[in-house]
C-alpha cells in the first residue's frame, strides 16, 4: 500500500527504531509512547486490520504472538508483566490502517481501558 505509514516503515522510506525483524514481521518503538516500553509489532504484509485476517494468516498471527513473547523477554518485561493490545477499526481506536499490536510495559497499566 503506497500511502500506508507502516508499509513505508517496512520499506525504510520512513525511519524507525527497530527492535526485531525477520522475513515476516517487524517490531519498532512507538513514536508517541504511552508507557516506558511501547513497541509496535506488524506483519510486513499489508493487512488492514483484524477484520481482514483470514485462515491463511493463522501461522502469521501465531508467529507474531510468539515473537512478541521474545521481544518482551528481551526488553526485560517478563518479571513485572506487560500488555499486548490490538485496536481494530473506528470504535476500537485504530488510527493506522495496517494490522499491528502494541506491546506495553514498564508501568502499572489500568483496566478497563477507556
Ligand atoms: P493505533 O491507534 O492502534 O492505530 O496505533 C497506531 C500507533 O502507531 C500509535 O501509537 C502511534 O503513536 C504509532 N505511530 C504512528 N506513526 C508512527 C511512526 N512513524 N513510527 C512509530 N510509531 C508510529
Ligand atoms: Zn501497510
Amino acid at each position: 500500500m503506497s500511502d500506508c505509514i507502516f508499509c513505508k516503515i517496512v520499506s525504510n522510506e520512513i525511519p524507525s527504531k527497530k527492535v526485531f525483524e525477520d522475513d515476516l514481521i517487524l517490531g519498532f518503538y512507538d513514536i508517541n509512547p504511552e508507557a516506558p516500553v511501547h513497541v509496535i509489532i506488524i506483519p510486513k504484509e499489508h493487512v488492514e486490520s483484524m477484520v481482514w485476517v483470514t485462515e491463511e494468516h493463522r501461522n502469521l498471527l501465531g508467529h507474531i504472538h510468539i515473537s512478541i513473547k521474545s521481544i518482551a523477554k528481551q526488553l526485560g518485561l517478563n518479571e513485572d508483566g506487560y500488555r499486548i493490545v490490538n485496536n481494530c477499526g473506528k470504535l476500537g481506536g485504530q488510527t493506522v490502517d495496517h494490522l499491528h499490536y502494541h506491546l506495553l510495559g514498564g508501568r502499572q497499566l489500568q483496566w478497563p481501558p477507556g
